[in-house]
């Protein structure tokens, strides 16, 4: 791998799509690295720890579900899933599953380079956009500028989502904050985008902080409104 340049891997079992992700993510500047299986794919992630994914579900070998898990257990490196037409349901699964965005098959030069710029677009601006503080109740923490979350004292590996839509609600604890509001607030370019897919947001974060509990959790539901962080019990 070159410095200097963002990487990124493809993850895709079809060598024409693999070709052209090739030829077209060159032309515009990144190193790619390219596995044609899931097992393929991880072991490439693991050496060349690359700063973007794009993988296929459909893979000969591992279910590309099961890829992009273990690819999460490691890492919060975008990924933007590839899968075919007509199958919705992956799209909210793959949201929920930590895919950073996705894209139906067969798709178009500039719809790929376009949600490539976004995703990088939204690394960036998380990036430089948050003042450097760190917000510490005793029991979470939140790194702003670090972009790092601990729970009582255990890091936790976020999505970049994950990490913006906590610091959103974190950030205006105490408020009622509307699904299009964190949209707007989480998302960079929330044009287009379902309210429901703050709901899906909000039950993964939950998850992952171990808040599932709606009678204890910390980023309370208010029904019909939308989400207020409400702190941590101590
Ligand atoms: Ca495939």
């Amino acid at each position: 791998m070159r410095h200097g340049e963002p990487s990124v891997l493809a993850i895709e079992d079809d060598s024409d799509i693999r070709d052209l992700l090739k030829a077209l993510l060159s032309r515009e500047g990144y190193s790619v690295e390219e596995a044609s299986t899931g097992r393929g794919g991880l072991k490439a992630f693991h050496q060349t720890r690359p700063d973007l994914v794009i993988l296929d579900l459909g893979l000969p070998d591992l279910d590309g579900w099961q890829v992009l898990e273990r690819i999460r257990d490691m890492s919060d490196v975008p990924v933007l899933v590839l899968t075919a037409r007509g199958a919705e349901r992956d799209k909210v699964r793959g949201l929920n599953a930590g895919a950073d965005d996705y894209l139906t098959k067969p798709f178009s030069r500039v719809e790929l380079l376009a949600r490539l710029q976004a995703i990088r677009r939204r690394q960036a601006a998380s990036a430089q956009k948050e003042p450097r503080f760190v917000y510490d109740d005793g029991r979470l923490t939140i790194d702003f500028e670090g972009q790092q979350v601990t729970l009582d004292g255990e890091l936790l590996v976020m999505t970049p989502t994950e990490f913006r839509l906590l610091s959103s609600l974190v950030r205006h604890a105490g408020q009622v904050l509307s699904p299009t509001q964190l949209l707007e607030l989480a998302w960079d370019d929330p044009s287009g985008l379902a309210p429901s897919r703050v709901k899906y947001a909000v039950l993964r974060l939950r998850k992952k902080l171990g808040w599932e509990d709606p009678s204890t959790s910390p980023i309370e539901t208010v029904r019909g409104f939308g989400y207020r962080y409400a702190g941590v019990q101590h």
